[in-house]
């Protein structure tokens, strides 16, 4: 498989540590807040990734932390007058909720918490303070990035153009105005805090992630990865951290996920273009969310509209249409002469390939639609063993995915409403048998209906 690698602004060849097993550390959501639409898409990209290392033979081990210390959450529980782990707590559980329904392989994931790490952050800092890499101002301890030779690596920026550019240090206690917090004093007595050397006080954001990764898999691991928006200053700040701390590469393959615009704008909280996973889900169910963000590969843009979800939604009904047809049709066909499939095999060829090529997920998409296209060819007439070949096919292209995870036989949205149109012809000719019957049945498939003047409203109940 190629990736594309941040760290070499190149497509190379995944070559492990370890033969056969892949080690991952995707950075994960701050919990003080529902997850939107920016936080799915790692989520699910490199959920993905996991999913076809898996089937391509890889052990791998997952680890996303969860950020339950950082001064928003602290902010927040001040705002709201409660203990910090409410707050984190309720935000974890919406979390793990929202990932069920996004169909993330919870189940293979370490989820490390970073107040449940403290003492290895302790001796981490430790460690690079014995080096002199790191020093103590007053009980805040900054990490010397004058120590680093390679500082900037993975961004590529220059450290004049970036001193330049850094926020003043009001505190006046930094060596260089990029030197970074790794470890944070108390500042007021309902600050969550912990006894450390250097007095009360807490983990810096940037430290939290290189002691889980090294905790929960190794000094060195094969794939680190996130959003862009944490190139910089975060993933620098840990791979300085780390491979001073270590004295070994952090991570051989970095990689990033492009940004969301919303309707071509880019999504921010002061634009109020933001979109929580729960906003969405009172319109769309959360699978649709799920095509829609591999619709588009990884480290594009990805744009988000309600249009575009529309025809998701659309797309994802074609799905599950054609795994009903040929589910139908493996009861009804026979074995016949004409078995013929190297379609089959030329579009599992393409389809890999695709996933080969830096999870190339938008058009392994359109190869999973060319075999809708051609399952939906098939008939009563077809050979029983291509029809089987075809269903096979399309549950593991899906499964690769992520998709078609609904439980079976879940009545789809096209099909109420085409009912319901059933339903209001039948009033109209005054066949109120059958309009009955079919309230009855959609009933039975927990659709509620209400008659109002503007028509026929359904809900699921
Ligand atoms: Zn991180």
């Amino acid at each position: 498989m190629k990736i594309y690698n941040t760290l070499t602004r190149k497509k190379e060849e995944f070559i492990p540590i370890t033969k056969g097993k892949a080690l991952i550390y995707v950075c994960g959501p701050t919990v003080y807040n529902y997850i939107h639409i920016g936080n799915a898409r790692p989520m699910i990209v490199f959920d993905t990734l996991r999913r076809y290392l898996l089937y391509i033979g890889y052990d791998v081990k997952f680890v996303s932390n969860f950020t339950d210390i950082d001064d928003k959450i602290i902010n927040k529980a001040k705002d709201e007058n409660v203990y910090f782990k409410e707050i984190t707590k309720k935000y974890i559980d919406a979390y793990l909720e929202d990932s069920k329904e996004l169909n993330l392989f919870e189940s293979h994931t370490i989820h490390p918490k970073a107040s449940e790490c403290i003492d290895e952050m302790i001796e981490f800092v430790k460690t690079l303070e014995e080096k002199n890499i790191a020093y103590n101002v007053n009980g805040n301890v900054y990490f010397d990035i004058t120590k680093v030779k390679d500082y900037g690596k993975l961004s590529k920026k220059n450290i004049d153009d970036l001193k330049a550019g850094a926020r003043v240090d009001i505190s006046g206690e930094k060596k260089n105005p990029l030197d970074f917090a790794l470890w944070k004093k108390q500042k007021e007595e309902t600050e969550p805090a912990w006894q450390s050397p250097w007095g009360l006080g807490r983990p810096g954001w940037h430290l939290e992630c290189s002691v889980m990764a090294k905790k929960f898999l190794n000094d060195t691991i094969d794939i680190h990865a996130g959003g862009e928006d944490l190139e910089f200053p975060h993933h620098e700040n840990e791979i300085a951290q780390s491979e001073c701390c270590n004295e070994k590469t952090f991570a051989n393959y970095w990689m990033h996920n492009g940004m969301i615009n919303v309707n071509n704008v880019k999504m921010s909280k002061s634009k109020g273009n933001f979109f929580t996973i729960r906003d969405i889900k009172e319109k769309f169910s959360l699978e649709v969310v799920r095509l829609f963000i591999l619709s588009t590969h990884y480290r594009n843009p990805l744009n988000f509209s309600v249009e575009v979800m529309e025809q998701t939604k659309n797309a994802l009904e074609r799905l599950y249409n054609a795994k009903e047809h040929l589910q139908r049709l493996i009861e009804v066909t026979k074995e016949q002469e004409n078995k013929d499939i190297t379609k089959l095999v030329k579009l599992k060829e393409e389809f890999l390939s695709c996933m080969d090529d830096d999870l190339n997920t938008s058009d392994a998409i359109s190869k999973l639609f060319e075999l809708v296209r051609f399952s939906n060819t098939f008939n009563e007439n077809t050979d029983s063993s291509l029809v089987k070949s075809a269903y096979k096919l399309l549950c593991d292209f899906a499964s690769i995915l992520g998709l078609l995870y609904k439980e079976e036989n879940v009545i789809l949205d096209s099909k109420i409403e085409k009912l319901i149109e059933e339903r209001n012809l039948a009033r109209k000719n005054k066949d109120f048998k059958r309009a009955d019957e079919i309230r009855d049945l959609l009933k039975k498939e927990n659709i509620e209906l209400k008659d109002t003047k503007e028509g026929v409203i359904w809900k699921r109940v």
